[in-house]
């Protein structure tokens, strides 16, 4: 069989009077209409309503519940795990042709479908303004299942090279034997679908725990792949504390592999835990994880005036969009002396274009943090740079939780290198702007690698090859996604595999084949005729 030719979804715009636009109110008014939402639990096909609930709050204003969710514990847990596994082999069996029928029904469904209420269903549950939700829920998810497809075709097809005179040697592409224990991030709701997609997509059964601030739409996500078709167990979905439902799965003898997004703190732990357990597992598990980061912008002294202003803008995209709530966010910047006063104009003047509120109000770039937790610890970051005797808030730093987390954008500039918000990850729109003596372009590319744990993003703009060259290498190390004249943020499936090294992950690149192949064990058959 031949898959269909598989592009990138096209995006829209969403202009003012656009078709799309009104579809996408219509879909949100009536998403708002409905009220709280109520959200099972579901094993085996069956929707599990178990009555102890939690809830999922609009962060753009959080008297308003978007869902009621029924939680599993850790009975419902096991009961998810011997349905999925009872559901591996038939799944497994399957040939790839139908496997690979669910996922691009999944994205058909998404792009002609349902896009609209899921992208409304991560505006008001995760606090994405209209681009944002598009780029997530709607274009990446369709890429993710859509490009998946293509790399596991592209890894079943490898075979063996060689064969001796009298023998034929092939290998098979086994699914991981037990079950795959997915963790998915509040962040994007594409990567919610993923979590559990790629693993399922190479005949493995998921235990999928969404995060509690994106299950409304994560449990779209997975409707929508029940209506494409995906079997019964094959992927379990279960809401609930993260505690009670990860020990019950890491402590089980069948636990395979774990497929996390998330904090580096949380990926450790359960990293020790699986460390823990090692006697009771039939198999080495996989783990994969895409973690923190303290992404940067560097600026070469060599740009001239339009390089420079570039930057600047670019800056502002990479740190604010999405309240810097992405993985991949410019959260520190470098700029040598001679260009800084062209950059702070820029940056102050592109700032001051920017106007946040609720992302129903279908016009800021700017929206809430997630919850509570998340605007008390950002704010603690923009508190101690107000105090710091070595920062000085060159934009924004205004905190207003009446309502909805609305946390203002803003612009540090430290004269310490190593200051809080200079090193530590804030996840938030917040970005610190260190300033370098222009002859200290390599020391400060080394400072780069050695003032975090993390790799996950960052960018280099500059003008000459040779500057180009030269910071690329000193580079190399401090990022597992790096840009040249670009922003850090915005990595593209099927055109730049995500994912960074170091504390920011296992660097199998979400949107890559190197991804699927952890989800797969091969079996080498040599035979003589
Ligand atoms: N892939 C996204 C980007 O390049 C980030 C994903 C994440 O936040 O985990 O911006």
């Amino acid at each position: 069989f031949k898959l269909p030719v598989i592009e990138n979804e096209p995006m829209m715009a969403y202009a003012k009077g656009s078709a799309e636009r009104a579809k996408l109110k219509e879909a949100l008014d009536e998403m708002i209409a409905q009220g709280t939402q109520e959200v099972p639990v579901v094993i085996n096909g069956e929707k599990i309503y178990t009555g102890n609930k939690a809830q999922q709050f609009n962060p753009s204003n959080h008297k308003s519940v978007v869902c009621d969710y029924h939680q599993a514990d850790a009975a419902l847990t096991e009961k998810a795990i011997q349905g999925a596994v009872a559901a591996q082999a038939q799944w497994e069996a399957l040939p790839f042709n139908d496997r690979v029928a669910v996922f691009l029904k999944a994205a058909d469904l998404l792009s002609q479908k349902y896009r609209y209420k899921v992208m409304a269903a991560t505006m008001l549950g995760q606090g994405k303004n209209i681009w944002q939700a598009e780029i997530d829920a709607a274009a990446e998810l369709c890429d993710f299942w859509r490009f998946n497809c293509k790399y596991a075709e592209e890894i079943y097809q490898q075979q063996p090279p060689k064969n001796a005179p009298g023998n034929w040697n092939r290998v098979e592409y086994r699914a991981l034997e037990g079950f795959v224990l997915g963790i998915s991030p509040f962040n994007f709701t594409a990567i919610g679908g993923n979590i559990p997609s790629a693993p399922a997509l190479m005949g493995n059964v998921v235990l999928w725990k969404p995060s509690p601030s994106a299950v409304y739409s994560n449990y779209l996500v997975y409707e929508i792949l029940v209506e494409a078709g995906l079997p019964a167990g094959v992927i379990q979905f279960v809401p609930g504390p993260a505690e009670e439902i990860c020990s019950t799965a890491i402590n089980h003898p069948k636990f395979a592999s774990l497929h996390f997004t998330g904090s580096t703190k949380v990926f450790k732990k359960l990293w020790a835990d699986v460390g823990k357990n090692m006697d009771k597992y039939v198999t080495y598990p996989r783990l994969v994880g895409e973690t923190g980061g303290k992404n940067y912008h560097i600026l070469h002294p060599d740009l001239d005036k339009a390089g420079v202003h570039h930057a600047a803008l670019q800056t502002i995209r990479a740190a604010f969009e999405y309240q810097g709530q992405k993985c991949s966010a410019c959260s520190r910047c470098y700029v040598p002396k001679s260009l800084y006063e062209d950059f702070k104009a820029s940056i102050t003047a592109e700032h001051a274009k920017i106007t946040q509120g609720a992302v129903e109000e279908f016009q800021h770039f700017s929206g809430p943090v997630i919850n509570k937790f998340a605007f008390d610890k950002i704010k603690s970051y923009v508190d101690h740079a107000q105090a710091d005797s070595e920062s000085e808030i060159i934009a924004g730093g205004k905190c207003d939780d009446s309502v909805g987390y609305f946390i203002q954008p803003t612009v540090i500039k430290s004269n310490n290198k190593f200051s809080k918000t200079m090193v530590e990850e804030i996840f938030g729109p917040v970005v610190t702007v260190f300033v370098y003596d222009d002859e200290k372009f390599e020391e400060t590319c080394q400072l780069i690698g050695e003032t975090t744990e993390y790799a996950l993003t960052g960018a280099l703009f500059a003008k000459s090859r040779e500057s180009i060259v030269k910071g690329s290498n000193l580079l190399r190390q401090t990022a597992g996604n790096f840009y040249i004249n670009d922003k850090c943020t915005g990595a593209v499936v099927g055109q730049q595999p995500f994912g960074g090294a170091r504390g920011s992950g296992t660097n199998d690149k979400a949107g890559s084949w190197t991804l699927l192949v952890r989800f797969v064990s091969m079996r080498t058959i040599k035979e003589n005729f």
